[in-house]
């Protein structure tokens, strides 16, 4: 572990923490930043008024569209004397979101990326290999302090040249990956083309995240590069990657570091706050970030939290289900929610094709039709177009039978769909253009 007193605090003294960060961070906001003053004046309250955490129920919500309105710094609460650091996500449409850090907001990053990648298996000795793009998005530097903080050797290959990816892996004797689920996938597509076998290499662990991706899509990945695949989360709002992170049970849960982010799980039409075990939306509060402390932010990502010490490493920190889905991604189709992931599951229980998928969503008369382009394994593909669409209508018959809609699946050749650097686009919805 790499803070073990804070990784295994008991509940009292970590709700102790909680609060006296939080009330600091009321005020911050309170006295510094005009948008949340307004807000709070709008109900009457006074940061000097919160007492217990549950009075965070009370308290308005921050959306991603205020952080728009309010661009570049109207959320930041310190001048620019202050930041040491400015991080961006591109988003899909309209302006970037803006994070703006502290130095000591850094640092916090860097140790919540150090328990991740201590929960992964890294330590001193080992050499991380970063292959998150560098840059603005939050993946590369992120990853690269926590690897600074731990000690280890950084590797800063940042995304892209994917066949160098490959031998340094190889050459140096990389003992973890980090980078995205659909980029990893990508490295060891490229490894096959140039005759490599990355399993029988050092490599044997990874610190995969930045988007959803499914168990079986985990197992994939652990099989064919021979390693032990990590889940880290987080997003540029509140901080980056190492919000939360798992540890070695593979049971679906992350450990959130809840002394720098405290979490709540609502109801995203009636905007309740939840009670553990439901599921949400997630909604993260800043409680050390000085120089953007969101005060409970919808992240529209799907999940759930669960306050039982995990059985398996005996961390105490709060737990959140792995993400399953976005409020935002979710399809209606046929009056049927359909999250991509559901998809992608039954996808990779197909022995026959290839985790490469598109997802297209278009209008068809009045009716809303999903279809899915999947590459073929090489030797199925082979075989001919009988047997192309005989796999195709079974995977069709697959999900019809579990999610109760009706799919159009097309098996495509091997390597025709683009493959991710970084964060994958899977889904593309015509309905609107
Ligand atoms: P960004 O700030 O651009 O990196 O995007 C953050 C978003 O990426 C989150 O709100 C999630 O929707 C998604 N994300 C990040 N990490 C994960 C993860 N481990 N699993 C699923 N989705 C993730
Ligand atoms: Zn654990």
């Amino acid at each position: 572990m790499w803070n073990k007193e804070v990784e295994t605090a008991q509940l009292e003294q970590m709700q102790s923490w909680q609060l006296a960060r939080l009330r600091e961070n009321l005020h911050r906001v309170y006295e510094n930043v005009p948008f949340y003053k307004k807000k709070f004046d709008h109900i009457g309250f006074k940061p000097g008024d919160f007492k217990k955490l549950s009075d965070l129920n009370g308290l308005p919500f921050t959306l991603k569209n205020d952080l728009r309105d309010n661009y570049p710094f109207g959320l930041s609460a310190l001048p620019m004397s202050e930041i040491t650091r400015i991080q961006a996500s591109s988003g899909t449409t309209g302006r970037p979101i803006i994070g703006t850090y502290t130095s000591s907001d850094v640092s916090n990053w860097g140790e919540c990326c150090a328990r991740a990648l201590t929960a992964s298996g890294i330590g001193k000795n080992d050499i991380i290999q970063v292959s998150y793009g560098y840059g603005l998005f939050t993946g590369g530097l992120g990853l690269h302090g926590g690897g600074e903080t731990v000690g280890c050797t950084v590797l800063p290959t940042s995304s892209g040249i994917t066949e160098r990816q490959v031998t340094m892996m190889r050459d140096l004797g990389v003992d973890s990956l980090c980078c995205t689920p659909s980029y990893a996938l990508t490295i060891a597509d490229k490894a096959n083309e140039m005759g490599i076998d990355i399993a029988p290499l050092k490599i044997r662990t990874g610190c995969f995240g930045a988007e959803p991706w499914s168990d079986e899509m985990r197992r994939e990945i652990e099989t064919r590069m021979g390693i032990t695949a990590h889940n880290i989360y987080g997003l540029t709002e509140m901080m980056g990657p190492g919000m939360s992170f798992t540890c070695n049970s593979h049971d679906g849960w992350l450990h959130v570091n809840e002394d720098h982010i405290y979490p709540e799980i609502i109801d995203p039409v009636t905007e309740e706050t939840l009670p553990y075990g439901e599921i949400g939306e997630l909604v993260f509060t800043a409680l050390s970030r000085q120089a953007m402390p969101l005060i409970r932010y919808r992240t529209r990502d799907i999940s759930a939290l669960d306050r039982k010490p995990c059985p398996h490493c005996r961390r105490t920190l709060i737990k959140m289900k792995k993400i399953m889905g976005r409020t935002d991604d979710m399809l209606i189709i046929s009056g049927v929610n359909v999250f991509p992931s559901q998809i992608e599951s039954l996808l990779l229980d197909t022995p026959e094709v290839e985790p490469q998928y598109v997802i297209v969503v278009r209008k068809k008369g009045h009716l809303d039709a999903l279809s899915v382009d999947v590459e073929a394994k090489a030797h199925i593909y082979e075989q001919g177009q009988d047997i192309i669409r005989e796999i195709a209508k079974k995977v069709e018959k697959h999900i019809h039978g579990v999610i109760g809609i009706h799919v159009a699946v097309r098996l495509v050749a091997p390597r025709s769909i683009q493959r991710s650097e970084g964060k994958a686009k899977r889904v593309f919805d015509t309905r609107n253009t």
